[in-house]
């Protein structure tokens, strides 16, 4: 398997976990750009957002609001970025989500 993030899920990686269950996983990103980052990803490997069905999808926002409650972002905000393609800026080709919070946002993103 030469999934980064398959690696995490299968434990050969270590991560700092964050949340779990049946379907997804969080942990912290390893270089944080901002005092919470957060990678929420599906447990089933897609390789983006354009091969994942809604459901998968679905789950990771999902788990991404009960995150960002536990890490008391809800209050003052948070963003949810998901990385596509060479143009979009993804690096790891396993289907993510990036938690970002505890900092005010710039827009637009560079
Ligand atoms: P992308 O650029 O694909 O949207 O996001 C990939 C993210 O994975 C980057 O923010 C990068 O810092 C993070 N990352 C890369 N390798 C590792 C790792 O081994 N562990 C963790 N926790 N994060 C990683
Ligand atoms: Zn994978």
């Amino acid at each position: 398997m030469n999934c980064l993030f398959c690696r995490i899920i299968a434990g050969e990686i270590p991560s700092s976990k964050v949340y779990e269950d049946e379907y997804v996983l969080a942990f912290r990103d390893i270089d944080p750009q901002a005092p919470t980052h957060i990678l929420i990803i599906p447990k089933e490997h897609y390789d983006s957002v354009l091969d994942a069905p809604p459901e998968a999808i679905g789950r990771l926002t999902e788990a991404a609001k009960t995150i960002a409650e536990n890490e008391g972002l809800t209050e003052n905000g948070f963003r949810l970025v998901i990385n596509t393609g060479d143009e979009g800026g993804q690096s790891v080709k396993h289907l993510h989500v990036h938690l970002l919070g505890g900092r005010s946002m710039q827009w637009p993103p560079g």
